[in-house]
């Protein structure tokens, strides 16, 4: 009865996950879809806990739940006060965790099957030794990643031949892990495998520059997700599987549509050196004058424009000026100007940030248009306010073949007839190169932080009724 009640769990539990994830590709409802995945996620663990068929010491719950109450606390406190422009940073650690789990997982069902004298079969130990190697790259790398991008590690570090020496290192991982499989291994190897893992997720990550590894952790987070379905066939655990193939391939198409959005393919994400410090190469640096433009000023253009597209960027985030944004939208539009925001799939620092962000502001929905289709509209647009954004409306990826963005898709801003830019300075974006965009006749300069610029604008608007 109980095992027959603890697989229904587990249906619900997987049928919750796709449903979730499904309802996750859409900003409507994202949320809801979050909730219902969190739901079944916690049916599959209630279920596990109580309609376990062995007989469990009352201690063992205390331990169970008593580890439970403190994750949940340090999630729900580090979810709740973390900003949106350091999501990338708190996706890492959370995949790391659930990378470290199926390591730790594989190492006690390793020591288990040494301890019990009953040898495991082939099959097992492919799935143990699997995920103990998987788990352990994923978690170590996620923790430079989680470094690189909190900025405690700015520097790309790269070993002379450090791809060969990369290259050389997994082939040795892998012939490890084989070779356990092979002769059963002992305690001892399984341990010596498992430092091997975490140095290679370390040496993995390190070469790999600070602007590509959200990329890199979406790669983590499908590693994740393997090795998790790999302790679902040692379990015979259905929802684990489910959840683990789920994540693999989530974390895979990402990863995918990361490099698409970026033109590049993955090898060049991995082996290549993008973002090192040196992606502002010589033949990106540009030359010529700008215009400055007060508030007034791009009010008064604002105001007597039939069509304002605005193109929101990382530094739209990090200023928080996503509220100020909308007022001045809906501002415009109660006077007759046509608003819409112009959203490229790599806007900020994760694919969607933008429109999560927008979203929590109110925007509506069918304001967002993605690049390819307003992209033709922008040769018809009166003002183009490009509001923290920089390397998603640089020309130099397709005009320069020594960009390092060269091929990257953009927002072709340059077509509009008048350029608005509202940025800080004249520094560089991610790719940490030039904008000849910001040297554009069409263009004027509107420098100061957007949450303080965008509100005197909104308050110059008011005052031209
Ligand atoms: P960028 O990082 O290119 O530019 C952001 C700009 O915002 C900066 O130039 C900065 O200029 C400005 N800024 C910063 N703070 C503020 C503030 N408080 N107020 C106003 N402006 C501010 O951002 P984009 O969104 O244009 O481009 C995203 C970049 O991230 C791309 O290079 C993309 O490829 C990369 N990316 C990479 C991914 C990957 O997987 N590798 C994934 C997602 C994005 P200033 O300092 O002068 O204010």
């Amino acid at each position: 009865m109980k095992q027959h009640l603890l697989e229904i769990c587990y249906l619900i539990g997987s049928v919750t996950f796709i449903f979730g994830l499904k309802m996750m590709g859409n900003a409507k409802t994202a949320r809801n879809g979050n909730l219902i995945g969190a739901v079944g996620m916690t049916i599959a663990i209630l279920g596990t806990i109580f309609l376990h068929t062995g007989e469990v010491a009352p201690m063992i719950y205390a331990m169970i739940f008593g580890a439970i109450a403190v994750g949940t606390i340090i999630g729900w406190m580090t979810a709740k006060k973390v900003q949106m422009t350091a999501m990338p940073q708190l996706v890492s650690i959370f995949n790391g965790m659930g990378g470290a789990c199926a390591a730790l997982i594989s190492l006690i069902e390793f020591t288990h099957h040494m301890h019990s004298g009953e040898p495991a079969t082939t099959g097992t130990l492919i799935a143990i030794i699997a995920g103990l190697v998987i788990g352990s790259v994923s978690f170590s790398g996620s923790m430079i990643a989680f470094l690189k991008l909190n900025g405690n590690m700015n520097k790309p570090v790269r070993l002379p031949a450090y791809n060969m020496i990369n290259n050389v290192f997994m082939l040795f991982v892998l012939l490890f892990g084989a070779y356990m499989v092979y002769s059963g291994g002992s305690l001892m190897l399984a341990y010596a495998l498992f430092a091997s893992a975490l140095l290679y997720g370390i040496l993995f990550t390190l070469p790999i520059g600070g602007a590509d590894m959200p990329v890199v952790i979406s790669l983590l987070n499908s590693f994740t997700g393997l090795a998790a379905a790999f302790g679902g066939f040692l379990y015979g655990n259905k929802v684990m599987l489910t959840g683990g193939i789920l994540v693999g391939s989530a974390g895979t198409l990402l990863t995918l549509i990361m490099c698409k959005a970026m033109n590049r393919p993955l090898s060049n994400v991995i082996f290549g050196a993008f973002g090192a410090g040196s992606a502002a190469a010589e033949g990106n640096e540009v030359k010529g004058t700008t215009k400055e433009a007060s508030v007034s000023d791009v009010a008064v253009l604002m105001n007597y424009s039939k069509s304002v597209v605005i193109v929101p960027g990382y530094g739209l985030a990090v200023a928080q000026a996503q509220h100020v944004i909308h007022e001045l939208e809906m501002l415009l539009e109660s006077r007759g100007v046509s608003v819409k925001y112009a959203i490229h799939p790599v806007a900020g620092r994760m694919p969607g940030h933008m429109n999560v962000l927008l979203a929590e502001a109110n925007v509506s929905y069918d304001k967002l248009v993605e690049m390819d289709d307003i992209n033709p509209e922008f040769s018809n647009t009166d003002v183009v306010l490009i509001v923290g954004a920089n390397d998603v409306v640089n020309p130099a990826a397709k005009t320069n073949p020594a960009s390092p963005i060269y091929g990257m898709p953009i927002l072709e801003a340059e077509n509009a007839k008048n350029i608005i830019i509202n940025k800080r300075s004249m520094s560089a974006g991610y790719a940490g190169i030039d904008n000849e965009l910001f040297y554009n006749p069409k263009t004027s300069m509107f420098f100061g932080d957007a949450k303080k610029a965008l509100t005197e604008l909104v308050a110059e608007l008011k005052t031209m009724d």
